[in-house]
């Protein structure tokens, strides 16, 4: 097995990585590094949770170390772009803890925050630049940044900037580089977008790609449940109630569904904390957000699948696809949330019929077929032939009991507002039969502790 000195990694890097607890690469660590410290150009497929961070950033580090001048204002020498400002400022914490023992500045810079003090940085100099493509371009047309002196460029989530439409951004900055400098792409895919890309972008590049397997099932127990499009809600609620959803993302496809939902789940869950983040929240909104998930103020993060891209939260122990994604590629991005670096994961996805065409693709994508698991209590009929072969009729949720759902539905969940998802019996009604089975006691979403 390789380590990281096979890697002709440098003595302050491999201390960094000591430090880190990073005792050996990953699969695309170990092919990637080598050949961007001779630096080729490259084009590397991988998804997130497989270690690209650093394997883009080492190497990166090493070769601007060497024979390295102090940068001059507002030309940085490396320039890191990333679609969202999530995953920016995930790349520049990864920078930030290899560069405790080496000489190197860096500064992220993205929409949304104050150019006040990205300017102040870039005119003191920076070696590395990490950026979302939109902010970059700003900077460049006020003369804030230059990019003359660009030396290495890198492209991370490549298909997600293809999706967002900053195709042109990237061309042109591209152009704005001297000739020769060496270009690195990562991408979840390898689209025909992507290829075209590519081809503009790099110069005879080595291609690696981490193997697929490690991105979504092995750590990873998923699952399908399967509802009529009126017991979604219902069906996600019942799941959040249960005590094993420590620190759970629930996915969802649209911007104005997060704050609803929200509110929905924490009117009907006793003593649930819950947040959301996506495109349309300040800035610091969101990093308020992301902390306090960290930190376990919030059990629940609702999110966008943007909003979502280069989040690095350890310890989630469930990912819930409360809508199905429509690029199947989003799946593996969703689900890579949890079950992080060899940790154990779990992933259920709600499907409602209309989007059964999705599952079929998601199944097609990471070759597997996704177990249905119709032990909730609101299964949708005519779909137990699609459990997996020899699957005991599971519960995706743990192994752990299931709450007894006893004593009053909360109030609020009942009031009739928007929100109220208990649907059948009407608002006012203090009952909280929508939740049951046929013939079952009344439930209330009161979380056991
Ligand atoms: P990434 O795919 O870059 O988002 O990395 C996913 C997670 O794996 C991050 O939390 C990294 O800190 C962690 N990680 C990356 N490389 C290694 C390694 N060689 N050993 C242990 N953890 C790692």
């Amino acid at each position: 097995m390789t380590s990281f000195s096979d890697l002709t990694l440098v003595e302050p890097i491999l201390r960094a990585l000591e430090k880190q607890g990073y005792e050996t690469p990953t699969p695309i660590q170990s092919s990637a590094i080598p050949l961007l410290l001779e630096g080729k150009d490259l084009m590397g497929i991988a998804q997130t949770g497989g270690g690209k961070t650093a394997a883009f950033v080492l190497p990166l580090l090493q070769r601007l170390s060497h024979e390295r001048t102090r940068p001059k204002p507002n030309m940085p020498t490396a320039i890191i772009i990333a679609p969202t400002r999530e995953l920016a400022s995930q790349i520049g914490k990864a920078i930030q803890v290899f560069t405790r023992d080496i000489k190197m500045f860096h500064t992220v810079v993205y929409g949304g925050a104050p150019y006040g003090p990205q300017m102040q940085d870039l005119k003191r100099g920076v070696d590395i630049l990490v950026a979302t493509p939109g902010r970059l371009m700003d900077h460049m047309k006020r003369r804030t940044i230059i990019l003359d002196n660009v030396q290495t460029f890198i492209l991370d989530e490549a298909d997600r900037m293809l999706d967002m439409g900053f195709v042109d951004d990237v061309q042109e900055i591209s152009s704005k580089m001297p000739k020769e400098h060496q270009t690195v792409m990562f991408s979840a895919t390898m689209s025909p977008q992507i290829k075209r890309l590519s081809k503009s972008l790099l110069n005879k590049p080595e291609y690696v790609e981490a193997p697929r397997e490690t991105a979504v099932a092995e750590t990873i127990n998923h699952s399908v449940l399967m509802v009529s499009r009126d017991h979604k809600k219902d069906l996600l609620m019942h799941l959040l109630g249960m005590p094993d959803k420590t620190k759970v993302i629930v996915f969802v496809r649209t911007k104005a569904s997060t704050e609803a939902l929200v509110e929905d789940i924490q009117n009907a869950i006793e003593g649930i904390k819950a947040n959301c983040i996506h495109g349309d929240k300040p800035q610091r909104a969101r990093e308020r957000t992301l902390r306090s998930f960290k930190n376990d103020r919030i059990s629940v993060l609702v999110a966008t699948d943007v909003a979502a891209r280069g989040i690095d939260v350890s310890g989630i122990t469930h990912v819930i696809n409360y809508d199905l994604p429509m690029e199947a590629e989003n799946y593996v991005h969703r689900v890579g949330r949890t079950g992080r670096a060899g940790a154990s994961g779990i992933a259920i996805s709600i499907c409602e019929p209309r989007e059964r065409n999705l599952l079929r693709s998601i199944e097609q994508m990471i070759e597997m077929k996704v177990p249905v698991d119709n032990d909730h209590p609101f299964p949708a009929p005519a779909h137990k032939e699609r459990r997996a072969p020899g699957k005991a009729k599971g519960r995706p949720f743990s192994k752990t009991k299931k709450p007894s759902f006893k004593g009053k539905p909360k109030a609020a969940a009942n009031s009739g507002k928007r929100g109220d998802f208990r649907s059948k019996s009407g608002p006012g009604k203090p009952s909280g039969r929508a939740f049951a089975k046929p013939g079952s006691k009344r439930q209330s979403f009161k979380r056991a502790s």
